[in-house]
Formats: C-alpha cells, structure tokens, sequence
C-alpha cells in the first residue's frame, strides 16, 4: 500500500529523522497562508502516488506567499503526469507547503526486501535526485548496498560503510549513521516493503534533511496496522480498482480492452489474456475468481464488470477442483441478475461437478453460450465483442 509524501514525512518524524517544516494544503488559500507562516521561499509539491514529479511540473518554487498561492492553483485540482503514471496521470488534490531548503548536495537512501537474499538491504549514493534511476542502470558502482540480518538489526559499522561511500563531511558520519538506524526502525515497525529518502540532503549549512519521503507497506501486514489502512487515499487509484477493493473484491486490475473476465486462477487468467491477444481480442480486466466459490465475490466481481461501459462480453472461465462447479455457477447466475446485465456470457466449466453447473447456467434464463473448450470461448468471446479472431489456433 502507498501512502503520501506528507503523511511519510510524519512519519519519519516520529522516527528521528529530519525533514523541512511544512504542512498541507488543499485550495490555493491554504496555500498562501501556510506559506506566509512558513516565512521565506517555499516549495508546492503535488501529492500524488507517483515519482518523477520533479521533472513533471509537480514540484514548484515560490518566492513569496501570493506566488505560492499561483503555483498552488496551478496544481490542485488537476491530474499530474510522470514517467511513473499513465498517460491519464492522477489527480492532485493536496499539495505540500515546505519550507525551500539550500541544498549542498542530494543523496540517496533507501531500503527494501531483497527477494532473492531473503533480507532487507539499504542502499545509498551519493548521486541521489531526480536521476537515480539512470544513475543505477548505467553506473551501479555508485549505489552501495548493505544487507541487513534481522536478528542483529542494523549495525553502526553498516552505517559508516555506507556514510563513507556519500563523501559526507566528518562532521556529517554521525548523524547520517543514526539517520539510517532510525529508517531501518521505521521500517520494521511499519512492516514496510518500501521506504526510500531521495533526496536525502545536506544543507549549505552541513545539516541532513530528507527532502522526499516513499513508504510502500506491505499489503499482507496491514491487518496489523489498522490505522494505517486509513491512510489510504482511495483518489489516487483507477476508478474501477477502487470500486472493487472497498466491495472486498481482491486481485482486480482494470485493463483496457471489452472483454470482461472471471476466471478462478491467476495462470488461467493469463493465459486467457494472452489467447485473447493473440485471437485479435482484449481484456477488460484481470480478475482471479480464487479456489473457493464464495458466490458474494463473484456478484460483487460482476457488478464491477458491468459497470464498466466499455465491455461487450463476459467470459467465465471456470477450472473446479477444490470449488464446484454447480456452485461457480450459481454464483454467476445470481451476480448475472443482481447486477442487472444483460451482455452475453460465454462460458467454460470444468472439473467437478461441471455438468450441472452448466445446466443451471442453461436453464436460468441468462444470455448464455456454452464453450467447449479454452479456445472456443476465446473466439467465442473475441467475436461477440466485435473483433475478428484473428488466431490460427
Ligand atoms: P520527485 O521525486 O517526485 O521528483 P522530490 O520531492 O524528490 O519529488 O522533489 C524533486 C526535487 O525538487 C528534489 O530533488 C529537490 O531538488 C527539489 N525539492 C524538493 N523539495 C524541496 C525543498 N523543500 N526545498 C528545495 N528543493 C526541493
Ligand atoms: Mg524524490
């Protein structure tokens, strides 16, 4: 789970860790008034769930409180595109107001879970800003990374390896080393999957500040934070995705093509993309039924398809092994009327108890056709929603 720049600045304040002086903001008024307390040059940053802001207008100075009122105007209430977004971008409905900090040089520190290494590692560079990307792909010798074993957390000799590979000064060795203790704190306690200072800056007069703050927590500890889950800003999110999650609907991803999909499987989801693709079709969404035919999910999953004007046609695959058939379809039926539709459904049932699942999708009335196999329903599908099945499958 993201959450925002603002509410990680919070956070890193809780841990020790310094960052500029600001506050939030969401008209231009706001703006302007937190800027006049602030005193002095501010920043207006867009929060968004996205990076690259910088380079994409999100991130403006301003010299005096009227100006940050402007700058403010200019973003909130608007969708911001970066290289991290879609074409689209997502809407900017806070800005924060900080203090405009004189900047001596920008690092980068961050750290994650190293999958492979089964153990989370920091990693720093005295290159940090708005090009780190670039930095890591073409010269990898200036991130330095140290792996950190729970059991004995992270150690003060880490903290000088890395410190030493920024340049810092002498006088800087310290608070820097106590600076990535605390992160690593954090971390742990907010079960993060994520947590990266870029910028991390010394300021002309030789402070650290972390300029920019990215938590990512990790989706399956939320259930231990539940005040965190309240952080969520539900805005940022494709529409569609939103819907599905707060109705409990998980594994949902918008895509955008007019084929709706319900399938138990995430190997069988993908690969029904792909026929689809290769058949000259496109689906409307990614969506993994799951091994239990729990039929709530499966009309709330179809609401959520519905609603979605673009799609023409559903298609259900359905592979029964631990779940019935009988009861996928039961399921389909009653999500099929609940959500008013009227679109038609092609649709797969095998494994257990198929054969009657199949007759009470054939029996209930609904605009039903039955495919024979993984090919069938996908030229069955292509073709109902308009395309050409191109395949030679
Ligand atoms: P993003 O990573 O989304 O581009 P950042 O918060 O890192 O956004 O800001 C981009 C750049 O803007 C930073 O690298 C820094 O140069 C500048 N910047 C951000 N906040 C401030 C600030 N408070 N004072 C001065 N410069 C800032
Ligand atoms: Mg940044």
């Amino acid at each position: 789970m993201k959450i925002h720049e603002y509410q990680a600045k919070a956070f890193l304040t809780q841990f020790g860790i310094p960052v500029p002086k600001g506050r939030i903001a969401t008209t231009p008024g706001e703006a302007k008034k937190i800027a006049a307390e602030l005193g002095n040059k501010v920043v207006i940053k867009g929060q968004v769930y996205a990076g690259g802001r910088g380079k994409a207008g999100g991130i403006k100075m301003a010299n005096t409180p009227e100006e940050a009122q402007t700058r403010a105007r200019e973003l909130l209430g608007k969708r911001l595109v970066t290289r991290q977004t879609t074409p689209e971008g997502i809407p900017v409905s806070k800005v924060l107001v900080e203090e405009a900090i004189n900047i001596r040089q920008e690092l980068y520190l961050g750290l994650v879970i190293d999958r492979t290494n089964r153990l989370p590692v920091m990693m720093a560079s005295e290159v940090g800003g708005m090009e780190i990307e670039e930095v890591a792909q073409l010269s990898p010798e200036k991130v330095l990374k140290v792996y950190i074993d729970p059991p004995t957390s992270f150690q003060s000799f880490q903290g000088r390896k890395l410190a030493y590979s920024m340049n810092l000064n002498p006088g800087e060795i310290r608070p820097a080393i106590e600076l990535m203790g605390n992160l690593y704190q954090l971390f742990l306690a907010k079960d993060c999957s994520l947590a990266e200072i870029n910028p991390l800056v010394i300021t002309t007069e030789g402070k650290l500040l972390a300029l920019d703050a990215k938590l990512n927590l990790d989706d399956s500890a939320i259930f231990r934070h539940r005040e965190l889950k309240e952080l969520y800003d539900w805005e940022q999110e494709h529409p569609v995705e939103a819907r599905a999650a707060q109705l409990g609907v998980r594994n949902f991803v918008k895509l955008d093509g007019n084929i709706g999909c319900l399938v138990n499987g995430a190997g069988l989801m993908m690969s029904v993309i792909d026929l689809l693709t290769q058949m000259g079709g496109k689906a409307a969404n990614f969506y993994d039924l799951g091994p239990g035919p729990i039929s709530k999910d499966i009309v709330n999953a179809f609401k959520i398809i519905v609603a979605d004007p673009g799609v023409k046609v559903i298609l259900v695959d359905v592979f029964a092994g631990m779940g019935r058939g009988d009861a996928y379809a039961q399921g389909i039926v009653d999500g099929y009327r609940e959500a008013n539709c009227k679109l038609p459904v092609v649709a797969k049932i095998v494994g257990t108890n198929a054969e009657e699942g199949k007759r009470i999708l054939a029996e209930s009335g609904i605009n039903y056709f039955e495919a024979s196999d993984f090919y069938d329903e996908a030229r069955k599908a292509v073709e109902m929603a308009g395309g050409f099945p191109g395949g030679k499958l």
